[in-house]
């Protein structure tokens, strides 16, 4: 295991600065989740994969996570540090601590909080379905603790980096308490919003938790109709903002997308910006991927994609059919999802015995139960998979012909960019980034092929109109291999969306040194 040296990082990248040739960032991320640690959704495959990105254009790059028990369980395995700080909460102090490890490829140096009474337990932010009731106090303190693990690590940061509302608060500890700190005060703050739907709101009573000052309960600062919002905190104090798809930039601006902060959005759009996700193409790789019966690529994947077909209808119990299309869907069983429209048109579909459907999701109880009954009465169509299984999204993946995404709201999404890459088409609901990633035939150009099925409308006729073009479109196979090989071919690096995010960053620092 490479083993992490701070001094000889340190010390290259300063040599590569006087020569010149790599404007270097000194960037550290923090956030809730990344993969491999820990996750929950995209925000942990986001954590995970952008800094190994902008590590390999150069940069000096550190993610900050919470230790939590599952961490522990990943290798490689953190090494403990001797440092101690003490964080202010709640009239007391709690102690905390960090080891350090290094990311799968070695080039970014992570740093766990340790705190062992609000992260060494089952569950990142619930447990059986419920949220923590100490998550408030877990991320002010995990927001103040990097900032302590910043400073006793020394990393002296061009830019602090938060996501979502778990972090949303470290930029006002930055700017209100370690304003007077040099090597602190310096770094530029960018906040990434993954989904605007969580927003952390707790009452009042969180302003002495975080030992606040009492004037930031305000409208202009961290109030939101009489609660504290700790995405709007991050929010107000960035330098930039950051959404993870232009076109989600857009809708949260809206009454609609915007869960009340659109108004705020608005008055900070000209610096806002909209960022596809990459994907991590080692791990997303039908040529390689080591959990998938077949291996395929552009030229193979007719055969390929058969043969994962086949041993997941084996595996899975379903019978072996080649003759009729397979649709998946993998993801949270949660409204955003689309299951209010999917679930009545997948009943009456289903029916007719024209497909098999597979689902791989966990999440709302009435949809694993809805899904249970579904599965019941077609068990020759349906298969509902209600476990987190990443191996199972692979084979999925890779055995589906076509995969169903028609969320009410999308900030970027995953799988339809994952369907791309295995040859699987997406049927996706114009919304977020499944609008920027998918073209459907009628928006197709010579430059942009058709990839995928789109619909406007979140409404059951849009959803079964688009299932019956994906159908008919699987048995017109010459149009289905120009959609598929086009999907196949995109460049869905993490290397272009970090090249987008350095531009950020460097609007954010001369924002902050000029503004
Ligand atoms: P969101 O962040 O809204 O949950 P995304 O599509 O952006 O949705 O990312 C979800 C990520 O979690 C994807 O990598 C997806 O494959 C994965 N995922 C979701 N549910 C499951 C599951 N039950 N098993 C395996 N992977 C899952």
């Amino acid at each position: 295991m490479a083993k992490l040296d701070f001094v000889t990082l340190r010390s290259l990248s300063r040599l590569f600065d006087r020569q010149g040739e790599i404007s270097l960032m000194r960037i550290v991320i923090v956030a809730s989740e990344a993969v491999p640690w820990a996750k929950t959704g995209g925000l942990a495959d986001v954590a995970g994969a952008l800094p190994e990105a902008l590590a390999e254009l150069g940069h000096d790059v550190t993610l900050i996570l919470p230790k939590y028990r599952v961490t522990t369980r990943v290798s490689p395995h953190p090494v403990a540090t001797r440092w101690r700080y003490q964080v202010p909460l709640g009239g007391g102090q709690v102690e905390g601590g960090f080891s350090q490890g290094v990311s799968p490829h070695g080039s970014v140096r992570v740093l766990f909080i340790e705190q062992p009474q609000f992260f060494d337990r089952e569950g990142i932010y619930s447990a059986h379905g419920a949220d923590f009731p100490d998550n408030p106090a877990r991320f002010l303190f995990f927001s103040r603790a990097a900032i302590e693990a910043i400073r006793l690590a020394d990393l002296r940061p061009d830019i602090i980096h938060v996501n979502d509302w778990h972090t949303g608060i470290l930029p006002v500890y930055l700017r209100e308490f370690y304003g007077n700190i040099p090597e602190l005060a310096h770094a530029a703050v960018v906040m990434t919003i993954h989904n605007m739907a969580y927003q952390g709101r707790y009452g009042q009573w969180v302003v002495p938790l975080g030992e606040l000052p009492w004037q930031l309960f305000d409208w202009r600062a961290l109030e939101f109709y009489g609660q504290i919002n700790f995405l709007k905190a991050g929010l107000v104090y960035a330098q930039k903002i950051t959404t993870v798809s232009p076109t989600y930039a857009r809708e949260i601006q809206t009454p609609d997308y915007g869960h009340g902060l659109d108004p705020l959005l608005r008055h900070r759009e000209a610096d806002l910006h909209g960022i596809v996700n990459g994907v991590d193409t080692v791990v997303w790789n039908p040529r390689t991927d080591p959990q998938i019966a077949h291996h395929y690529d552009t030229k193979s994947f007719s055969e390929g994609k058969s043969a994962c077909k086949l041993a997941l209808q084996k595996e899975l119990g379903l019978p072996e059919r080649p003759d009729v299309p397979l649709l998946a869907q993998i993801g949270r069983l949660d409204p955003q999802k689309g299951w209010d429209l999917l679930l009545p048109v997948a009943s009456e579909a289903l029916a007719r015995d024209a497909f098999q459907l597979v689902v791989l999701g966990t999440g709302q109880w009435h949809y694993q139960e809805a899904l249970t009954n579904l599965e019941k009465k077609f068990p020759k169509n349906l298969r509902a998979v209600m476990q987190f299984s990443p191996g199972l999204a692979h084979q999925i993946e890779a055995a589906a012909d076509l995969f169903l995404m028609p969320s009410l709201y999308e900030p970027c999404g995953l799988n339809q960019i994952y369907s791309q890459i295995y040859g699987t088409i997406p049927i996706v609901r114009r919304t977020g980034g499944l609008a920027d990633t998918v073209i459907d035939p009628v928006d197709a150009t010579a430059k942009k092929p058709a990839t995928g099925i789109v619909f406007d409308h979140a409404d059951q006729a849009g959803l079964k109109w688009a299932i019956e073009r994906g159908i008919k479109l699987w048995h017109d196979k010459p149009s289905r291999d120009a959609m598929i090989v086009a999907g196949m071919s995109h460049d869905w690096s993490w290397r272009r969306s970090a090249v987008d995010y350095l531009k950020v960053y460097e609007s954010a620092m001369s924002a902050w040194v000029h503004g």
